[in-house]
């Protein structure tokens, strides 16, 4: 079995990955190394902060580790909030996030937006990336409750509903995340297949 130590404090990211790698994996998170302090991500770009976080991870324990960066990019916004998405109110507020995007947004025609997920891959023979998007609209009022972030606010491409109005499974099908993630694991059957 391959261990692959991912670059999260959370237990349910842990799980997911789990999920999509399957049982060829044994999934680690940072808590299963006795890692606790937070890992300082201030790269300029999610390929650099994903890095930041792999190679942490890499380097305390030997373990190919991934990393990970997620964000909104809105056209109008030239890409913000971007890097920022997290925090662009000012703290975790996702309430507050979208209230400030949706004011920038106030009268702007152009609401074309993706988000993008960056994972990083970091082994002994350095770091490798892999990128999904999802292409959406933004809308000017909140829809829906499930998900987190920016959900309420974002119709994907060829859907009729925002994020936040779909179910888990149906949005995990065609989300940045699972994209990135399709992008990791035909990386890792490449490698299978050359050894
Ligand atoms: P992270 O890098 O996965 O922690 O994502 C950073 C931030 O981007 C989150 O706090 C959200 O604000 C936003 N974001 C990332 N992925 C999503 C998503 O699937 N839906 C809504 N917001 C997201």
């Amino acid at each position: 079995m391959t261990e692959l130590l991912v670059a999260t404090h959370n237990a349910h990211k842990k799980e997911e990955i789990q999920q999509m790698l399957g049982e060829g994996f044994w999934v680690r998170s940072l808590a299963d190394y006795d890692l606790h302090e937070e890992i300082v991500e201030d790269g300029n770009t999610f390929s650099e902060n994903a890095k930041i976080k792999a190679k942490y991870c890499f380097e305390k324990t030997g373990i190919p580790s991934l990393g990970d960066d997620s964000g909104l990019v809105v056209e109008a916004l030239d890409g913000r909030p971007g890097i920022f998405s997290a925090r662009y109110a000012g703290d975790h507020d996702f309430g507050k996030n979208i209230a400030k995007v949706l004011e920038e947004m106030n009268g702007k025609t152009n609401r074309r937006a993706y988000f993008v997920t960056v994972l990083c891959y970091y082994s002994e023979a350095g770091a490798s990336y892999f990128e999904g998007r999802v292409y959406g609209n933004l809308l000017a009022e909140n829809k829906g409750h499930k998900g987190f972030g920016y959900d309420p606010i974002f119709v994907p491409e060829g859907h009729e509903i925002t994020f936040a109005q779909m179910e888990a499974e149906e949005k995990n099908q065609i989300s940045h995340r699972r994209r990135a993630m399709d992008d990791f694991l035909m990386f890792l059957a490449s490698k299978e297949s050359e050894k």
